[in-house]
């Protein structure tokens, strides 16, 4: 298969083989011929599999066919995080590069200046954080009543965030009628089934990984830690592989700031992005690490969101997310287009929770290692006490006790071989009760490998 297969404009195949785009990719196979017949679509594609190719080139293609008389956006896609709205922008002005289709970019954090005068002037396409669109929309700054093309991009992340009323009151003011929309989403959980019900059109189905799973080429590691001794063995990771580019992951925003500042004070360079820092500061901690200049960069799941390094080989989970999808996520940054990648989690007392969650999720099993000189002094219960909302995968109801599962479990084995957090039959998922018995049952013990 081809990218001329698919029915694509020869101005946009040149970009394409300039870019060094040979093959298409599964997502792209699938979805291009059925956008570009004027399907709407719900495509189930994690981050990195080509996605923005696969809306962007029919989207492109449909705008640069007919010129746009109105001097009204006629596509707009919406994207949870300025990073992705950056990326997808870039990307899309690359494949657009012999088509005359003006664009902009309009999300928060930055002054409305540049983004009023591209309105102004007039622009066939629009990627927008729901937000700062939201207060165009107030100002009567933007039309949106010429849109042609919606693509709600990364729509599961939207949802987390809190954007669905803001997606609603966006939506409102898009024609209904002749209108294409396409939604592209990690995962699909029902309130993004329910807002394709309510706003598609008979939407053909494309998914290119079955749900909620990740690159089978990544390897998931778990280092159980006492919570207060995660930093040194940070640390002590990041310095055994001192020049592997790694992305880790804190939780909060406070907790990521202080954790860049320890790894630089340590001697490891690093920055850290997350939402309270200025866009420009955003981009410029993202380019230096792009560029190899900074090896470690600290993000939160917001913040991540979005940012495009290929072959990022190493994924560090100082903080385990508390929605078990974020693990899908975050770790999603690596093992793309085939190549192998780490995802490693450091697990303290607290977090043994989330781990029960995320393998439930993933239905895979996970090796859980001992660090030598950093075994927890404090009994880790890898048991699951009371699940918490965040802890139930969206949309799934609290796995029953399968027959002959095994738990999450942490049984110490005799010697000190790697332990293994089980993921149990797939069909079943993992067991809520059992895991309280386990609990009971099960503890991690204090005493030292060897
Ligand atoms: P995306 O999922 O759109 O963020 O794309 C992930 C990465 O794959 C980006 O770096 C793209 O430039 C790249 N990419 C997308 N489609 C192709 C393709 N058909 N061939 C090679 N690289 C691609």
């Amino acid at each position: 298969m081809s990218f001329e297969n698919l029915g694509l404009a020869p101005t946009l195949l040149r970009a394409l083989s300039e870019q060094g785009y040979a093959t298409p990719t599964p997502i792209q196979q699938q979805a291009i011929p059925l956008a570009l017949a004027g399907h709407d679509l719900l495509a189930g594609a994690q981050t990195g599999t080509g996605k923005t190719a696969a809306f962007g080139l029919p989207l492109l293609q449909k705008l640069a066919a007919e010129p746009n008389r109105t001097r009204k956006p006629r596509a707009l896609v919406l994207t949870p995080t300025r990073e992705l709205a950056v990326q997808v922008h870039d990307s899309i002005r690359g494949y657009g590069k012999y088509l005359r289709v003006p664009s902009t970019t309009i999300y928060g954090g930055v002054g409305m200046g540049n983004q009023l005068d591209a309105l102004r002037r007039g622009v066939d396409l629009v990627i927008a954080c729901p937000g700062r669109l939201i207060d165009h929309l107030e100002r009567r700054s933007v039309d949106l009543s010429g849109i042609e093309v919606l693509v709600l991009d990364e729509a599961d992340r939207m949802l987390d965030m809190g954007f669905l009323p803001s997606i609603k009151r966006i939506l409102a003011k898009l024609p209904r009628q002749n209108r294409q929309t396409l939604l592209f989403s990690a995962t699909f959980a029902e309130p993004i089934k329910q807002l394709a019900k309510e706003f598609m059109r008979d939407p053909r189905e494309v998914m290119v990984t079955p749900q909620n799973t990740v690159a089978e080429t990544i390897a998931h590691r778990v280092h159980p830690v006492d919570t207060g001794r995660k930093r040194d063995l940070l640390l002590h990771l990041l310095a055994q592989d001192a020049r592997v580019q790694t992305l880790v992951f804190a939780r909060t925003k406070h907790g990521s700031d202080k954790l860049a500042l320890f790894l630089e004070k340590s001697g490891i360079k690093a920055a850290a992005i997350h939402g309270n820092k200025s866009q420009n500061q955003r981009q410029r901690a993202l380019n230096e690490f792009k560029a190899g200049k900074v090896p470690v960069l600290v993000a939160t799941d917001i913040a991540a969101r979005g940012i495009d390094i290929s072959e990022l080989p190493k994924v560090i989970n100082f903080d385990l997310p508390m929605v078990a999808e974020d693990y899908v996520h975050r770790i999603g940054r690596t093992g793309r287009n085939g190549s192998q990648g780490e995802a490693v989690s450091l697990v303290g007392q607290d977090d043994a929770k989330y781990l029960r969650a995320i393998v439930r999720l993933l239905k895979q099993d996970m090796e859980i290692r001992d660090v030598p000189g950093f075994e927890p002094q404090v009994p880790i219960r890898w048991g699951n006490s009371a699940p918490g909302k965040a802890e139930q995968p969206g949309g799934q109801r609290p796995p029953r006790k399968p027959q002959g599962n095994k738990p999450v479990h942490a049984r110490r084995p005799h010697g000190d071989a790697p332990r293994h957090a089980h993921a149990g039959p797939k069909k079943h998922g993992g067991g809520e009760r059992r895991g309280q018995q386990g609990q009971r049952g099960q503890r991690h013990g204090a005493s030292r490998n060897g």
